[in-house]
């Protein structure tokens, strides 16, 4: 059930309307918006009479909710979310820029990576501690010891850090020195993983699941947001299909049909999508085009020596000329925004 609010009514009103929704035993969830604040409503095995809170002073509607998701969703909050990662925002209108090396290797790499991002203009830097490789013989990742990097990386250049946990005890270190929490593809159904998401402090960088579709990936943001953590952010990463060419298909046709449903900022990654550097720059360019909030790229100092992931690696000169030509375009693309703050 999702309670829209006069836009009037007063915070004791909504907060009347929060214990009614306590008193059943459920949970309610509160999103101001620019014009109403609605409260979306969790926790019901099956449907909700609207009789218990349409009459309560301030309310303006109660609707049954027919859809799979509540949080994630336009009815919940018409207007686009913005999400605050440290001192930077996704989904203001600007095209956030994510970058750096697949994997965090050494203090060498990565400053050599995050001095160029940096210099691009660009606000929140990537980089794998916790790498979740096909093989077990692969490099891992420098667990703790990374994030260590990670963390000197924000304290010098002022960079927010955007890194990946892969278990819940991965999500207390990430908390403790990163920014914001990537959930990588091959975890996107890790239900307890999110829910531990949904509890923590900073936001979620959700990956889309190697063959998940447009449901399951919203039904995961609403695992997380269910917890009661909306700063959610969706990314494209290409799905697998029968096409071979590229390491996976980005499909771009995701970016219109999460606007029609959902309030949530949309990136694209076009590294892990293609998997070939060549490939970057052009579907960057089509992920500008098609109006997203912002891009995850691979830059590596030394692709030829990256520990994972070389081959989609950008070189820093490389991802600062493209840097440059996406701003450019997306200021002649972008459409005008209305947003709301998380
Ligand atoms: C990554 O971002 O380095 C990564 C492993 O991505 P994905 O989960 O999309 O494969
Ligand atoms: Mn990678």
């Amino acid at each position: 059930m999702l309670i829209v609010m006069k836009p009037d009514a007063s915070a004791s009103e909504i907060e009347r309307v929060l214990e009614t929704v306590e008193s059943l035993g459920l949970r309610g969830h509160t999103l101001p918006g620019e014009n109403r604040t609605a409260i979306g409503i969790t926790g019901n095995r099956g449907s909700l009479d609207p009789a218990h809170f349409e009459n309560l002073p301030g309310v303006a509607d109660a609707i049954r909710v027919t859809k799979p998701y509540k949080l994630i969703s336009n009815d919940l909050r018409p207007e686009r979310s913005v999400v605050s990662i440290g001192t930077g925002k996704i989904g203001d209108g600007s095209l956030a820029m994510i970058a750096g090396p697949c994997a965090v290797e050494s203090p060498e790499q990565v400053f050599d990576a995050a001095k160029a991002v940096a210099a691009s203009g660009a606000k929140f830097f990537r980089g794998g501690a916790f790498k979740p490789r096909t093989s077990p013989y692969n490099f891992q990742g420098m667990g703790e010891d990374g994030l260590k990097i990670l963390a000197e990386v924000r304290e010098q250049l002022g960079l927010n850090i955007v890194t990946e946990a892969m278990d819940e005890h991965g999500i207390d270190l990430v908390e403790k020195y990163g920014d914001c929490i990537q959930i990588g593809a091959r975890n996107m159904q890790n239900f307890s993983l999110l829910k531990r998401a949904g509890r923590a402090k900073i936001p979620v960088l959700l990956k889309r699941g190697l063959s998940a579709t447009l449901d399951e990936l919203l039904l995961a943001a609403e695992y997380v947001m269910a917890e009661g953590n909306y700063d959610v952010i969706l990314c494209e990463r290409g799905i697998r299909t029968f096409a071979d060419h590229a390491r996976n298909t980005l499909d771009i046709s995701v970016v219109p049909a999460i606007r029609r449903l959902s309030h949530l900022p949309v990136i694209i990654d076009p590294s892990h999508a293609s998997g070939h550097n060549y490939m970057v720059g052009p579907l960057a360019r089509a992920a500008v085009a098609v109006g997203v909030d912002g891009l995850i790229i691979e830059v590596h100092p030394r692709p030829e020596q990256a520990l994972c992931d070389g081959a989609q690696a950008l070189t820093p000169e490389q991802y600062t000329e493209l840097a440059l030509r996406l701003m450019l375009l997306h200021e002649a693309v972008a459409e005008p925004l209305a947003t709301a703050s998380v």
